[in-house]
């Protein structure tokens, strides 16, 4: 058992990311008190029954008050209102964390909300899985999984370090990231890929000549992988692409060129050339599996909703 890090936590918003850190704070020590705050009264009833935190709250800011740790887990787009609110009840020397998919939104919409000895450490743990809401989340999400931290230089290191030792509790892995550097990697491997899936499934669902029972009937050639992707919350990705949109834009620009490329050899017969993208992509997998970062494993965010979890609402899932 691992020594409490943090007094008091604050987890503000408990859908499939609050609700698994509190379930990690729980199993790992890491903290005397766990304060909950969601604006959801669903969520919120959810929480007491699953008994998520010590204390679950309506109000935020009643649930930050004499927090040395907050973490931001709402929609992207719901940061800036949440740290303005919160922003009075702070206690001197807390740390304001989050776990957004971009960095250098969640910066620029909580930075300036924060009171002078308040230590902003924004993280990003990538982690997740389709589903949503307090049910869907479990303790081992976050296990040997990266968390990316990228706190702007100057901030203070003890808080920093703090946060490094939170999330290695968890069996995460923590890397440092410059915010920008966070947005153009995750542009490429979380967020371009994504908006493909959304791309290809609802063109799938446009075509004519095919009918929606065929879709779904021979979905297995690659397709069904896509809509599991595609089956990701629509507020969450909604958000990460009106906060991310340079780098994903720069990758975006990229990926057509390469379709383009691809295209023309289609269409004039260069099989080399397909054969070999083929061969380089292939490696590509393996060096993922090599690495660790794909498993059958439920910790590797792939679970299936057991246990009553929500696939929530079918207009709310999500994915890393
Ligand atoms: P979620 O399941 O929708 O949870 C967010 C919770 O916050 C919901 O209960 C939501 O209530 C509540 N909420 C929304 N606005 C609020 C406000 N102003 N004050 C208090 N509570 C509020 O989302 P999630 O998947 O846990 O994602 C949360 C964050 O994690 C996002 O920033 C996302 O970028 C990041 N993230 C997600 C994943 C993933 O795979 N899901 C992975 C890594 C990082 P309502 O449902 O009523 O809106």
């Amino acid at each position: 058992m691992t020594q409490p890090i943090f007094n008091r936590i604050a987890i503000i918003g408990i859908g499939l990311i609050g609700s698994s850190i509190a379930r990690a704070v729980r199993e790992h020590s890491l903290a005397k008190h766990i304060a909950v705050a969601d604006a959801s009264d669903a969520h919120r009833a959810q929480a007491q029954e699953l008994g998520l935190g010590d204390s679950v709250h309506g109000d935020a800011a009643e649930a930050v008050q004499d927090a040395d740790l907050v973490m931001l887990c709402v929609p992207l787009g719901a940061n800036a209102a949440v740290a303005s609110h919160i922003s009075a009840a702070l206690k001197k020397g807390a740390v304001v964390s989050d776990v957004g998919s971009c960095k250098q939104a969640v910066i620029r919409d909580v930075a300036p909300h924060l009171p002078t000895g308040v230590h902003l450490v924004p993280g990003h743990p990538v982690a997740g899985t389709e589903h949503s809401g307090p049910r869907a989340g479990f303790a081992a999400l976050f296990r040997n999984r990266w968390c990316i931290l990228t706190p702007e230089s100057g901030t203070d290191a003890a808080a920093v370090e703090k946060m490094k030792s939170f999330w290695a509790a968890f069996g995460s892995k923590v890397e440092m990231m410059e915010p920008r550097h966070h947005d153009l990697v995750l542009a490429i491997t979380s967020h371009v890929p994504h908006l493909i899936a959304y791309n290809i499934v609802g063109t799938a669902d446009d075509l004519e000549a095919v009918t929606e029972s065929e879709v779904i009937k021979y979905s297995a050639g690659g397709f069904r992988d896509f809509t599991r992707i595609a089956a990701s919350d629509p507020t969450m990705w909604r958000d990460v692409f009106l906060n991310n949109r340079e780098a994903v834009l720069e990758m975006l620009g990229r990926f057509t060129e390469d379709l383009i490329a691809l295209q023309r050899s289609i269409r004039w017969g260069e099989g080399d050339e397909l054969f070999n993208l083929f061969t380089r992509t292939r490696a590509i997998r393996r060096a993922i599996i090599d690495a660790g970062q794909e498993t059958a494993a439920p910790d590797f965010g792939r679970q299936s909703p057991d246990q009553g979890a929500e696939i929530t609402d079918p207009a709310k899932p999500k994915a890393d």
